[in-house]
């Protein structure tokens, strides 16, 4: 998808665009907007566009605030949904310094940075493929979010006649128009729970198009009168939303290089690796992976969310399974994540995990094609089945431990992911909830 500065001129100008919005993504995986009126295009468009990089979480300092927005032209689109002031087109950035050198606080100039060490590996592509959950939830007279649902749908129901059904569809043919090639999309185990799925594609790309399909799917539910949210656990009792991470590395002639027709199982030498590096970082993989204090509330048993660091080639129970197909499609499904994460950090650090076992040359223990819930502590044990970290706080310190995912974030930004994260779990932990005071109010 190369495009030049004067095809984008020439679209900007055909389709009346009057507005340029510069999107990129702070730590906490939020998307960052500077609008900018049409006539500031060749601002745009020779990196001189400046925005103040202290007002945004886990920038820079004050003292050091003007940044510059490198637009990537590649990610040029015009959103098809239009507004009385004319068309708005978007452009994703890379976040620069002020004397244009790139900036290691980026997430995305960072993904880029280990995509870059992936290469000198000798791979060309590390692919991947999001299933992305949601809820959507009524709003009040006032178009704020209420708790109540919209459906009472399950999974794969079909349901033409309720809200969600058709919300869905219209969000899978806004993302159509907008270029997504969406290969399944289906009502989700929980009732108003929503997933859809679109192909995958290589690490930069996936990360944007995750954060472009967050914004789609708000902006289409909020047509609809209903607020999506990508909350990891928004109601207790019900499943939580993860987005399960499918993955393989290709190389440069094109090949799936998880693949191996030979090999028993036919997964490669290099997928066990990849795999046992994804096992052995998992911890701390989880801090990145599972951000947010409500996270941990989704990775609990009996809501088909890992809770032990396992995989299987059959049940999807553990933390990593090998899906059924072969050939170009053989994958690894890391099924923690959650849409929580900022997908340019959770790529970045997956990959390095995976990079890791693979320079080590590590074997992963064997699958375990039992319901690891139904074992016993012992039973896991002789498994060597591990434990997911329970809570935000006990993953942020796996992650102090872990060299590899700290290298994966780069110093600028493991500091302000835990600074910001200290403090997440600081605010937290001053709370009294309702749970609390139901059980000891009386009973003490
Ligand atoms: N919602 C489940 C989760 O939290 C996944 C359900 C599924 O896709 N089978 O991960
Ligand atoms: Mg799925
Ligand atoms: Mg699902
Ligand atoms: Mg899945």
């Amino acid at each position: 998808k190369n495009i030049t500065a004067d095809e984008i001129r020439e679209v900007v100008s055909k389709e009346n665009v009057q507005f340029l919005r510069l999107m990129f993504t702070d730590i906490n995986g939020i998307i960052k907007n500077v609008e900018v009126p049409v006539d500031q295009l060749e601002k745009v468009l020779s990196n001189k566009i400046m925005f103040d990089g202290s007002s945004i979480d886990g920038f820079v300092r004050i003292e050091e605030s003007d940044m510059l927005l490198y637009p990537d032209l590649s990610t040029f689109l015009v959103f098809p949904w239009g507004s009385e002031h004319g068309k708005v087109a978007r452009l994703i950035c890379d976040v620069h310094n002020p004397d244009g050198t790139p900036f290691a606080g980026d997430p995305r100039n960072n993904l880029r940075r280990v995509i870059n060490d992936m290469k000198k590996q000798g791979f060309s592509a590390f692919n991947i493929g999001p299933e992305p959950e949601f809820f959507l939830f009524k709003l009040d007279d006032e178009a704020k979010p209420t708790l109540t649902l919209n459906d009472k749908g399950g999974y794969f129901d079909f349901a033409p006649v309720d809200l969600g059904e058709n919300t869905r569809r219209d969000i899978v043919l806004e993302l159509e128009k907008m270029g997504f090639e969406v290969e399944a999309s289906h009502h989700e185990v929980a009732p108003g729970q929503h997933e859809i799925d679109f192909k995958y594609s290589d690490a930069l790309e996936a990360a944007d198009n995750i954060q472009t399909f967050k914004l789609v799917v708000k902006t289409i539910a909020r047509q609809h009168g209903l607020h999506a949210t990508f909350m990891p656990k928004p109601l207790e009792g019900i499943n939580g939303s993860g987005m399960h991470i499918n993955m393989s590395l290709f190389n440069d002639n094109k090949t799936n290089a998880f693949f191996d027709a030979d090999a028993e199982g036919q997964l490669s030498e290099t997928a066990y690796h990849f795999l046992a590096g994804l096992m052995n970082h998992a911890r701390a993989l989880t801090a990145v992976n599972n951000p947010t204090v409500n996270s941990y509330k989704r990775l609990v048993p009996g809501f088909e969310a890992p809770v032990y660091v396992a995989w299987s080639g059959r049940n999807r129970s553990p933390l990593i399974r090998v899906p059924q197909s072969r050939g170009l499609s053989t994958r690894l499904e890391m099924r923690s994540v959650d849409p929580s994460a900022n997908p340019y950090l959770a790529i970045a650090s997956i990959l390095n995990a995976g990079l890791d076992g693979l320079a080590k040359e590590q074997e992963p223990f064997p699958a375990v094609d039992r319901n690891i819930y139904r074992m016993n502590e012992e039973e896991r044990q002789e498994n060597h089945i591990t434990d997911l970290p329970s809570t935000l706080h006990n993953a942020i310190k796996a992650l102090e431990k872990d060299d590899v995912i700290k290298a994966a974030l780069g110093d600028h930004l493991y500091r302000s992911f835990i600074d910001s994260k200290d403090l997440e779990w600081a605010a937290y932990r001053q709370t009294v909830s309702d749970w609390e005071r139901d059980q000891y109010l009386e009973l003490y």
